[in-house]
């Protein structure tokens, strides 16, 4: 499971503090000096390990915290919130435009899972009452396509598809009408991706962008790739405005770093979750849980 190795760290440095009844400055400069090798070692950006170990330790330092009963305690509530705050705060949720359809644009390199999270994604919005319509814009990866329709008839959800000699542009917008003329409210684009960031990904990207207007921008990425999930996040970011990002495979041992650095690097809040290949195994990110989560 993910963050194994954080969560141990993490939890030897919090018993330590919990144990004492009184705790010293230079209690809480050790404490804070083994949070910040468990953050790096779990792959977290270097900046934002220094400031979130400077913001907990500022907090920590004060009067009111030293004089406390429980300090070890109430540090470990600090660290908590510090945590939840990178992470966002609070849950950020998918938009839903007041005309429907609401357009969505999966986007990220290949392998990341943008198909999968696409038909999890339906599936998600149909368990909330919602009609999706999946979109096969990668017509690139000759398998794309006929993976969506597979994930579409599993789902029992509608897969648009105009093969794979239709321009991406073409079909999405064709795919837009489509589903206003059958009162579908979601439109999922599956766009195509590349193994890395390229101009002509971009444009393309970008040009679908300009002709649907989506409402929402995700990117996928998989977070067992911890930093370099994070640069492909903020390149992502600068080319096409990033409305939110998705997490996959947190079922993986991947060590948290892109967890923990996405929203703070790029500013872009993390939406969805995906814990394994299964098709309901999609969540909406939660920052509160998965902080409760990483301290164990
Ligand atoms: P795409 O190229 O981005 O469309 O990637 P795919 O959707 O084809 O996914 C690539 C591989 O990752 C597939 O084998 C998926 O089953 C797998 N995958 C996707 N999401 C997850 C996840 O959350 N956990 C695990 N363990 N595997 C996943």
């Amino acid at each position: 499971m993910a963050f194994e190795g954080l969560t141990g760290r993490l939890q030897n440095v919090f018993s330590k503090l919990r144990g004492k009844g009184k705790v010293s400055e230079d209690d809480v400069n050790e404490a804070m000096r083994e949070v910040r090798l468990a953050l790096l070692e779990a792959d977290v950006n270097f900046k934002v390990v220094k400031d979130f170990v400077s913001k907990v330790k500022e907090k920590s330092v004060g009067k009111e915290v030293m004089d406390s009963f429980t300090p070890g305690m109430v540090i470990i509530d600090i660290v908590n919130k510090e945590l939840t705050d990178l992470m966002g705060g609070s849950q950020a949720k998918l938009a839903k435009s007041n005309k429907p359809p609401t357009v969505i644009m999966m986007v990220g390199l290949q392998g990341a899972g943008k198909t999968t999270t696409s038909g999890k994604l339906a599936k998600l919005l149909q368990k909330g009452n919602s009609r999706p319509l999946l979109v096969a814009a990668d017509i690139y990866r000759p398998a794309a396509i006929k993976q969506l329709q597979v994930l579409g008839e599993q789902i029992k959800a509608p897969v648009f598809s105009l093969g794979d000699q239709t321009s991406p542009v073409e079909i999405a917008k064709q795919a837009v009408q489509h589903a206003k003329d059958n009162s579908l409210d979601y439109v999922i684009i599956d766009t195509a991706g590349r193994l890395h960031i390229d101009e002509e990904l971009m444009e393309e990207l970008k040009q679908i962008h300009s002709s649907v207007n989506p409402d929402e921008v995700l990117l996928v990425v998989d977070a067992m790739t911890g930093q370099d999930a994070v640069n492909v996040a903020d390149s992502f970011n600068k080319q096409l405005e990033l409305t939110g990002v998705v997490l996959t495979k947190l079922d993986g041992d991947s060590r948290g770093g892109a967890a923990l650095s996405v929203k703070a690097v790029t500013g872009c809040p993390i939406k969805f979750a995906a814990l394994g290949e299964k098709i309901d195994a999609l969540e909406p990110f939660h920052p509160e849980r998965m902080a409760s989560r990483i301290l164990g």
